[in-house]
């Protein structure tokens, strides 16, 4: 059976149970009990300017969290830039998670959604956010009943809150793309923007916009509560910080597993995962989703982290990490992810409209031209408007770099190192 990009095992259960409607757990923490527990306590206290704004962007900025959508822009320096803007600003929450493998966000929020509602209002209030606009994936309907019901309560137990508007997206992965996502949120198809301007500037309806991943906010009270020495406290080879990582693929436990930052595949996946299925062997790992390429089996020891995977011509983006196994085969995994980019490209800009089309054209031919792959890699990764085009071909190139005996199908397929020990 091939690898499929899942969301996650109960996902795909419910999804092919017809369970769509249900996925909110009854067990999620409830407005009561979160208020019970200390909840709303330091937003309150930011709204009389007991704690000032200044220290929550002081420990913003000592805890060094970056925005855990993808992109990784710090959060403090961020909150910053916007707020120096004019008046009304606007803020935009990205919940639309639609990078293949990833489902971290829906896990924290059936599980707390108040600890993101918290840290949301402690941002808005901070950075003086006029409105907030929360953008989820349509596919989460069972979280949107979770979320519209906690909303209702919010804003009759917290009457002060700024309005807080719950949009629904419409199933496009281009929506996940900050931009696109704001013109979703106008009413207007979901394409990119040229930028500059940054949506710092000129984002929603024109006005100044704080945009960020449901997660980045999530952390903002454990933070800021705990200090931001708790957070730099935790890391692994060097790093600091937590990392929240979606495994799927070949592993015994898939999972959202919060982990030090630093930490290796290999730890991740013998120390949290339980380690491989009975019978399979590691042979590669898409370490950021689709778009992050994929890296061999002998490159699961380097830092899973921003900086560490850029030099191999990968990144991290949302943490979902894909494993592969000796009985799944990269080209394959690399043709699929192709041919979802070619699928979800908004077709705005012609290096990724037509360059998807054609990599997925020359990616089924029985020996790969790498030598006019390079170049409309090349072209694309320069000439697209957006990171859909510029990481599309990510996966290509790692096939052609990592595992060059893939790239004709008549070589037989065989892991380099000959797997990992369990
Ligand atoms: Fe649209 Fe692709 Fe261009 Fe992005 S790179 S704007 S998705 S056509």
């Amino acid at each position: 059976k091939p690898i499929q990009f899942a969301t996650s095992e109960k996902v795909i259960e419910d999804v092919e149970a017809g369970n769509t409607a249900d996925i909110a757990p009854e067990n999620a923490i409830r407005y009561e009990q979160y208020v019970k527990d200390g909840g709303y306590e330091l937003y309150k206290r930011v709204v009389e300017k007991e704690h000032h704004h200044e220290d929550i962007l002081s420990a913003k900025d000592d805890s060094g969290l970056r925005g855990l959508g993808g992109a990784g822009f710090p959060v403090g320096r961020k909150w910053r830039i916007v707020k120096e803007q004019p008046a009304p600003r606007l803020m935009a929450v990205n919940i639309d998670e639609g990078e293949p493998g990833t489902f971290k966000d829906r896990y924290y929020l059936e599980r707390d959604p108040h600890r993101f509602f918290e840290g949301m209002l402690i941002a808005s209030e901070v950075v003086g956010t006029a409105a907030i606009y929360i953008y989820l994936r349509d596919e989460y309907a069972g979280l949107r009943e979770l979320l519209e019901q906690e909303l209702a309560v919010i804003k009759d137990k917290l009457p002060d809150v700024p309005p807080i508007y719950l949009r629904r997206g419409a199933g496009a992965y281009i929506c996940g793309e900050e931009s696109a996502m704001i013109e979703s949120i106008e009413g207007k198809r979901g394409m990119p923007r040229l930028r500059p301007p940054y949506l710092a500037e000129v984002g929603l309806f024109g006005r100044p916009t704080l945009e960020h991943n449901m997660e980045s906010l999530y952390w903002v009270r454990e933070i800021v509560e705990k200090g931001a020495d708790w957070f730099t406290s935790h890391g692994k080879n060097g790093r600091q910080g937590l990392r929240s990582f979606s495994v799927s693929g070949r592993v015994k436990n898939p999972g959202v597993y919060l982990a030090p930052a630093g930490i290796t595949l290999r730890e991740l996946v013998n120390e949290y995962c339980g380690g491989m299925q009975d019978g399979q062997e590691l042979y590669g790992y898409f370490p950021g989703g689709a778009s992050g390429g994929i890296l061999p089996e002998r490159m699961a020891d380097i830092p899973l982290d921003f900086d560490t995977l850029n030099e191999h011509g990968a990144f991290i983006g949302s943490a979902a990490v894909i494993v592969l196994s000796d009985k799944d085969s990269a080209r394959d995994a690399a043709i699929n992810a192709m041919n979802f980019f070619r699928h979800e490209s908004c077709g705005q800009c012609t290096p990724c409209r037509v360059g998807t089309e054609k990599a997925v054209k020359l990616m089924q031919q029985e020996e790969w031209d790498t030598e006019l792959m390079g170049e409309l890699s090349t072209v694309m990764m320069d000439a697209s408007i957006c990171g859909l085009g510029q990481a599309a071909p990510n996966p290509m190139n790692s096939v052609i770099n990592y595992f060059p005996n893939e790239t004709s199908s008549k070589t037989k397929k065989v892991p380099e190192s000959g797997g990992v020990s369990k």
